[in-house]
């Protein structure tokens, strides 16, 4: 590709962020297991950002493993597919767990796809070229990742065939792979480029192909030795450069990458490309090499099973539209002192409640913390200590940011630019008053989104 690396000029980290406990130990050093298929599947008909899908099949229809069952409503969309052979049911309305109500359509399993390695074989195994890449037309890329139905993996859920496609408006120069995994908890990003690093460079490849970038970096925390030295030897060759940056939250997100990687500060309200800039998660990655080269859709993720409150934390291969409550018997149950599950980890993901909850495409993780790590202290008055300003990674007030929430006042909202907060939990978590600095912003932010709608 001709990739040139000489002008990588990062400086590993960026200002202001924070250290919490990464209790990534509790799943990290185990390889992934792969979940028996579950009798049953919920697949949400809205699992990315943009438009829902509309479905393509009718209950008692009989569908096949990887089958189209919902398309696209719009650009910023995408394709569904069956996660498990069997036969579809009537679609019901449900909660996910990011507290949205979905419409879904369950698939009761009848058939029988790849079990345990051999389905890991079938996802992340064979062979993955590095070269030969150039018959792949970026047009083509991006419709075969629209086909497989993917969506970052990294929990935005952004269609990919939008993220990586071709623009004249904004040339992308730099395609970095995002594989930072700095939420505490959660390991699946660091156990695939571990076990399966050579379907992250050939996905890296061709989206680096797709999107016209002249050099591709992947950048990974200094926590994940056995990840960096993995991706180099897969990466040898090819032009791909391993950044190493320091472990800090919110290392992975995007903004903070490219200041880490390439010294380029994305404008306030901006996009990566407004630096020349595309940016996608590990998994991801996978997902591209395996939709592009084998025409093979998004039906399994790995998703980090963890926290105190789950006997055997572990990182699993499962279905898409798995139940949260499978998952946790999958992974031997919960303790007796278990008290939060949270889809994602304890800094960006969302408390929930019921098992039934289905697993999505965007789901990294189920963290199960035990009352002892969610014990948290009284809400007491702002001392004004300034501690949530000096950690804000995005250089914003997020005492008056909450201080104008909590007074439901829009234009000082505004005027405070809550909508450059992106709800990393840096601010809540440093507060010594407990103030629930996120949750306040949050509000503030649909407030202002719905005025702004109106
Ligand atoms: S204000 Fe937003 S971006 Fe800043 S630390 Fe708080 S949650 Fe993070
Ligand atoms: S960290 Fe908490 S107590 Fe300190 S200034 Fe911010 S909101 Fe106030």
């Amino acid at each position: 590709m001709g990739l040139k690396l000489e002008d990588y000029t990062g400086s590993g980290t960026f200002a202001h962020g924070i250290h919490p406990p990464g209790h990534k130990n509790l799943s990290q050093d185990e390889p992934v297991r792969v979940m028996p298929t579950p009798d049953t599947v919920v697949l949400s008909l809205h699992q990315n950002i943009g438009g829902p899908c509309e479905p393509l099949v009718k209950p008692r229809q009989t569908v096949a493993w990887g089958e189209i069952i919902g398309k696209g409503t719009s650009f910023v969309s995408t394709t569904l597919h069956a996660s498990v052979p069997g036969i579809v049911q009537r679609p019901v309305r449900m909660t996910l767990a990011n507290g949205r109500h979905m419409d879904t359509l369950p698939i009761k399993t009848e058939g029988e796809i790849p079990s345990g390695r051999g389905l890991w074989d079938e996802i992340f195994g064979g062979n993955w070229p590095v070269t030969g890449l150039d018959a792949y037309e970026p047009a083509r890329i991006s419709l075969a990742i629209n086909e497989g139905g993917l969506v970052g993996l990294g929990g935005a859920a952004f269609p990919t065939h939008v993220k990586i496609a071709p623009s004249d408006k904004k040339p992308i120069h730099t395609l970095i792979v995002n594989g930072c995994e700095c939420e505490p908890y959660l390991t699946s990003d660091y156990r695939l480029m571990v076990e399966a690093p050579w379907p992250i460079i050939t996905g890296a490849l061709l989206a680096g192909r797709s999107v016209g970038a002249k050099r591709i970096v992947i950048g990974v925390e200094d926590n994940k030795a056995p990840a960096i030295a993995a991706l180099k030897r897969a990466a040898e060759g090819t032009g791909i450069k391993v950044a190493v940056v320091k472990t800090k939250y919110p290392q992975g997100s995007e903004k903070h990458l490219i200041q880490a990687v390439i010294k380029r500060q994305v404008p306030l309200g901006g996009l990566p490309s407004d630096v020349g800039v595309a940016m996608s998660n590990v998994g991801t990655m996978a997902a591209v090499a395996r939709a592009v080269i084998y025409k093979k859709p998004l039906t399994h993720r790995v998703i980090s099973v963890t926290g105190g409150g789950i006997v055997n934390p572990s990182n699993v291969l499962a279905p898409i539209g798995v139940s949260f409550g499978a998952l946790v018997d999958f992974c031997g149950g919960l303790t007796p002192d278990a008290a939060r599950m949270i889809a994602g980890g304890p800094m960006m993901g969302f408390a929930f409640s019921n098992p039934g909850t289905p697993v999505t495409k965007g789901t990294s993780g189920l963290t199960v913390m035990t009352r002892d790590e969610v014990k948290a202290g009284e809400e007491t008055a702002c001392i004004r200590c300034g501690k949530c300003v000096d950690v804000c990674p995005m250089n914003l007030v997020p005492t008056k940011i909450a201080m104008a929430s909590r007074h439901q006042d829009i234009a000082l909202s505004r005027r405070y630019n809550i909508m450059a907060c992106f709800e990393c939990g840096s601010c809540a978590y440093t507060c010594p008053a407990h103030i629930p600095l996120v949750q306040l912003i949050r509000a503030g932010k649909a407030r202002v989104a719905v005025a702004d709608r109106s």
